[in-house]
């Protein structure tokens, strides 16, 4: 059972990591688009180098979706439950992924 604290430090966590990825996403221009727009790539301008950046951007708003999901749960008293089982996710799970959404026996089955 996850204590209070340690409950609070990963929301603390989850917090710190949605403004770093809202700040990198800032940097690269999407600051106020959260949503991403798929129709970018379609554009003639597109070069590698922005197809790169393309490529980050697209990693960027899957985590940030993550941690708002992960965030979301906390309102909710579900998180730390897997979505599938709904058995309570290891503490040390969480710590080292704090947006996992299953348990690590539902997360090995889902390969
Ligand atoms: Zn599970």
């Amino acid at each position: 059972m996850s204590t209070d604290a340690t409950i609070q430090g990963l929301r603390t966590t989850l917090e710190d990591e949605r403004e770093s990825l809202r700040s990198q996403l800032a940097e690269l221009g999407y600051g106020a688009q959260l949503d991403y727009d798929p129709n970018f790539a379609d554009s003639s301008q597109v070069t590698a180098e922005r197809g790169e950046t393309e490529a980050l951007v697209q990693k960027l708003v899957t985590s940030l979706h993550e941690v708002e999901h992960a965030l979301e749960k906390f309102g909710s008293e579900q998180y730390g439950l897997c979505e599938a089982c709904g058995q309570r996710i290891a503490d040390a799970r969480l710590e080292a992924r704090p947006e996992a959404r299953l348990c690590m026996a539902c997360a090995a089955k889902s390969h």
